[in-house]
């Protein structure tokens, strides 16, 4: 009895130790993976809907563990805020992410390419945020409207003064603002008129509703028109399906984003780049 107990026991705690030791439980299990270098960028097309190219790309952080396993990031990035170490892990994507574009295209279509980085609530409370950021740009050689900074609405305070700091030296300085997922958050619209926007990113939410060629979709319509009004540009997020792709085309959309085009890849090649959608 007592050994199956004890055998028992040790099965059980070892399988609790297998899961541990692939689980993220500390700011200093991200610092250490950062300094082995086990964390990789995808980058994700972004596409003009009316002529099909790519004129930017998204950077989406992964973490590849030593076993093999490909961690995705809303595993890891609430933790990495909460332990602090989400400056040191932000700061490699903004260095790695302006690398990388600066072996991309310059231009499409008259336009610079861009590459787009999420940033999280942490970074922007960093007063030094802004300045490290911008040092990358001119360390990777980029002017700075190659670069596209993506706000989650709920992440951030515009009542704190180092986020106004932070966003007014990056735009200033010419790097471009998205909001991500629009249309989830509160206070979206006092928003765009105190940030110098370019672009918004219509929530997947919104997007997979659509699932034919006459529905109706009064909010997505709204802020297409919105948009227009205030000549910023959208980002569909989420396209799925051809169908989708067609609804918003048809009504102005003129960006999007999903597996319909391109999954997140590790290396954005010719192919990637030279989509033709229409
Ligand atoms: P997000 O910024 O909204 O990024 C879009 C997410 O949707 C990505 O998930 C992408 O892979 C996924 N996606 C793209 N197209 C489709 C589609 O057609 N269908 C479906 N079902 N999904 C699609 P991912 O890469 O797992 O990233 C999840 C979230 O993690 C991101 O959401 C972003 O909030 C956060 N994140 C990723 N990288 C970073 C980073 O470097 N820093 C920060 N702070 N957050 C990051
Ligand atoms: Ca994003
Ligand atoms: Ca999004
Ligand atoms: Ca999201």
């Amino acid at each position: 009895d007592g050994a199956i107990f004890q055998a028992k026991r040790r099965g059980y705690g070892q399988t609790v130790a297998a899961v541990g030791a692939s689980t993220v439980r500390s700011g200093s299990d991200i610092r250490d993976a950062l300094a082995r270098g086990e964390f990789v960028l995808h980058y994700q097309p972004v596409v003009d809907l009316t002529t099909g190219t790519v004129d930017k790309a998204e950077a989406l952080v992964r973490w590849v563990q030593p076993g093999g396993r490909t961690v995705p990031p809303d595993e890891f990035i609430h933790l990495a805020e909460q332990t602090g170490a989400m400056l040191e892990l932000g700061d490699w994507v903004v260095a790695t992410a302006c690398r990388t574009a600066a072996t991309w295209p310059t231009t499409v279509d008259g336009r610079p390419v861009a590459v787009s980085v999420n940033a999280s609530g942490t970074e922007l409370q960093d007063p030094s945020y802004a300045g490290r950021v911008l040092r990358h740009v001119a360390d990777a050689g980029l002017t700075p409207d190659r670069l596209m900074i993506e706000l989650v609405e709920s992440n951030y305070s515009l009542s704190s003064r180092s986020v106004r700091e932070n966003l007014m030296s990056l735009t200033d300085a010419g790097v471009r603002l998205a909001i991500d997922d629009f249309g989830t958050g509160y206070s979206s619209l006092s928003r765009l008129d105190q940030l110098r926007v370019d672009i918004l990113k219509i929530d997947r939410s919104f997007v997979r509703a659509l699932t034919g060629p006459d529905q109706p979709m009064p909010v997505v319509t709204a802020i297409l028109a919105m948009a227009d009004a205030l000549r910023i540009e959208v980002v569909a997020e989420g396209i799925e399906t051809a169908e989708q792709a067609d609804w918003l085309r048809s009504r102005g959309c003129t960006h999007g984003q999903g597996y319909f085009y391109s999954r997140p890849v590790p290396e954005l090649g010719p192919a990637e780049l030279a989509l033709v959608g229409s």
